[in-house]
């Protein structure tokens, strides 16, 4: 099983993907959390996906790309795999497509998340991440027990540079609707999309999402 979990930033990609994981073991391949790794680390990949990264831009397609041909390869026995935040363009679409079909894969399911812009930017600057374990909190929604402590592991949350301020948080927006969004209708053409709209406004949550897509893929 391979999906491709889309939808602007903040609306919970990473949540959603964390919950199928722990329901049904998939693993989660994010190249935002592999990009982080590799910055915090220092590694050559690092230096260079930062340039990119700190000014809200896409890391170019090629370097993106090569690294999660690499990482595929590492998971192909996995049953599952969920692709977080990969492809971001129609050019990482048209790639992947054609590394899964040379082996004899092909993408399953792409969940695409809609969340109202205004509520995307308050969790993008409420968002809170484990230094250590990666997961994710809300300061509003979903709160550490303890103030910048994961409750997970205990190590201590951070903020993630790109989510400093409002104006980088606009420009990967604007990159998402410019560069992303179109892959909506990539994928719709091949009829796998399915949509899944988290808001707390009408009170709809990753937990009730993820319920209704596994009912929806197993009818
Ligand atoms: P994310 O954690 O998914 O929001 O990713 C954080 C940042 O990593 C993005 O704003 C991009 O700069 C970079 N990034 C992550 N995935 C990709 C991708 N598929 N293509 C290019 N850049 C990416």
């Amino acid at each position: 099983m391979i999906i491709i979990m889309l939808g602007a930033q903040g609306t919970g990609k990473g949540t959603v993907a964390g919950i199928l994981n722990k329901r049904n073991g998939w693993v989660q391949l994010s190249t935002g959390d592999i990009f982080r790794e590799n910055i915090a680390k220092g590694t050559e990949l690092g230096v260079e996906a930062d340039k990119y990264i700190s000014k809200g831009c896409l890391v170019p397609d090629e370097i993106t790309i090569s690294m999660v041909e690499k990482r595929l390869e590492d998971l192909k026995d996995e049953k599952g795999i969920i692709l977080d935040g990969f492809p971001r363009t129609l050019e990482q679409a048209r790639r992947l497509d054609q590394i899964l079909e040379s082996k004899g894969q092909k993408i399953d399911w792409v969940i695409n998340l809609e969340t109202p812009r205004d509520e995307i930017i308050e969790r993008m600057l409420n968002r809170r991440v484990c230094s250590q374990c990666k997961a994710t909190y809300n300061l509003i929604l979903h709160p550490p027990k303890v103030e910048g402590i994961c409750d997970n592991c205990g190590a201590e949350l951070i903020i993630r540079a790109d989510d400093s301020n409002a104006d980088s948080i606009k420009k990967r927006l604007e990159i998402y609707d410019t560069q992303t969004k179109p892959l909506i209708d990539f994928y719709n053409e091949k009829g796998i999309v399915i949509v899944e709209e988290i808001s707390q406004r009408i009170n709809r949550l990753a937990e009730e999402a993820c319920d209704d897509f596994m009912q929806r893929i197993q009818k």
